[in-house]
């Protein structure tokens, strides 16, 4: 087998009826190219084929007789106008065969969402065999990568790289940035060096909006800015030639990105927020408990996955009812019947009540309206008061979320170890 130790060229396929005729924007192309941009890999063409088995088959061995790498999108759903899984492998001469563990993997996913799985799902585990599967934890369609053969007089045994990612732009950037991009860069001629700045409190567009100038004039390196629910990520990637000496260009894009957008900067690297704020506890040598209303707990679940939690985490009072916020937390009744449950004066002193119930250097509240019922005109759905209260007294802030229940719920988890990182850095 004649092998290229890297991929020279690559091209991108997207396959849908849907984007042919203009109902759906191929925003998974512009998303491919510019990672294709970052992993140095040249691509020459983006082609777009509706759902149609002959002309699909056909441009696959048209782009191999010219990129070593096929990218495809689109088509690996269960129903049977779905049809890239199967062209593809027939034209690389593979059979289907049942993968086991992607089918687990469709059954817990569709467990988590309470759903039956439909039968015709089953067809999503039907993969090349021999084939390099990627999973997808944004749905329920596997990706897959193999080899074609696709001969040339001067190399009667070259082989091209298909790549087969799923339709819908969540799914196809979750697989590729977790799955695809670490098997690409070991096929790139260069190496990779990439930092993570994760942000809060600002949306993405805001925050890509504010270093426009930097995304505009990227080369290397690329910068791609990603949204994670209720925050937002840019990764930047530097590229060096294999052998070459490699110059650090990364850092002074930090360092602007550190000017501009000061306190929204939660971490340059990988940790969590919770993870940072447990880091910032521990290293301050202080104690924490939280008052949870609207989250009921979650917050506390969620911080205790760090491990280590017990050194800085004493425990939580889940203050549902207001009779709890007032038994337990000694919030006032005559408070809470003027101004509700969900207000700025609640917070304070449902933390307030906590950190001397609980004896913790720090103690946080949560209150809110989840939704999707209990809204009044002045108090919307994903209204929602946290407070920290310590020794230098007690902040409240009030957030306004969107989304649903769950949602609402998650993100105001966020805020709050969002808060004990402000507080202590
Ligand atoms: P499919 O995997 O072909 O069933 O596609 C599932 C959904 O993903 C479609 O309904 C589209 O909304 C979306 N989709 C498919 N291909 C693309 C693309 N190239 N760009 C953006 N969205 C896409
Ligand atoms: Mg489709």
């Amino acid at each position: 087998m004649s092998e290229k130790k890297y991929i020279e060229s690559a091209e991108i396929i997207c396959v849908g009826t849907e984007l042919l005729m203009g109902h759906t924007l191929n925003t998974n192309s512009q998303f491919l190219a510019k990672e294709l941009v970052s992993l140095g890999i040249p691509s020459y063409r983006q082609i777009v084929v509706g759902d149609n088995d002959e002309r699909l088959a056909k441009q696959i061995q048209e782009s191999a007789m010219r990129a070593d790498l096929i990218i495809l999108t689109g088509g690996l759903g269960p129903t049977t106008d779905d049809i890239t899984m199967s062209v593809a492998a027939k034209v690389a001469g593979k059979e289907l065969v049942f993968d086991e563990e992607s089918y687990k993997n469709m059954s817990a996913y569709f467990r988590r969402l309470c759903r039956n799985m439909p039968k015709s799902n089953k067809k999503q585990a039907m993969l090349p065999e021999n084939a390099t599967i990627f999973a997808n934890h944004n749905g329920t369609a596997p990706g897959a990568m193999f080899t074609t053969s696709a001969p040339t007089d001067e190399d009667p045994d070259r082989i091209v790289h298909l790549i087969l990612l799923p339709g819908p732009p969540s799914e196809t950037t979750l697989m590729f940035n977790s799955e695809v991009r670490p098997v690409l860069e070991n096929m790139s001629e260069y190496t990779f060096t990439t930092k993570y700045v994760h942000l809060f409190e600002i949306g993405e567009s805001e925050a890509a909006e504010r270093i426009g100038d930097l995304i505009d004039n990227q080369t290397n390196p690329t910068i791609a800015p990603y949204a994670a629910e209720g925050e937002c990520m840019f990764r930047i990637t530097q590229r060096t030639l294999q052998g070459e000496k490699e110059e650090d260009l990364i850092s002074p894009i930090i360092a602007t990105m550190q000017e501009r957008f000061g306190q929204n900067i939660y971490e340059i690297g990988t940790r969590s927020m919770k993870q940072v704020a447990f880091d910032l506890l521990l290293k301050n040598g202080k104690t924490v408990s939280f008052a949870e209303s609207c989250t009921a707990g979650m917050v506390s679940s969620e911080f205790v996955d760090v491990p280590g939690a017990s050194q800085v985490f004493m425990g939580a009072i889940v203050s549902y009812g207001n009779s709890i916020k007032t038994n337990v937390l000694g919030v006032s009744e005559d408070m809470l019947g003027s101004l509700g449950a969900v207000s700025r004066e609640c917070a304070q002193e449902m933390a307030e009540g906590a950190r001397k119930l609980l004896k913790t250097d720090i103690a946080i509240s949560i209150t809110g309206i989840a939704g999707p019922t209990g809204e009044t005109e002045k108090k919307p759905v994903g209204l929602v008061y946290l407070a920290i209260a310590d020794e230098n007294g007690t902040e409240v802030k009030e957030i306004h979320l969107s989304g649903n229940r769950m949602r609402i719920r998650r993100v105001a988890v966020l805020h709050a170890f969002n808060l004990i990182r402000k507080r202590l850095s």
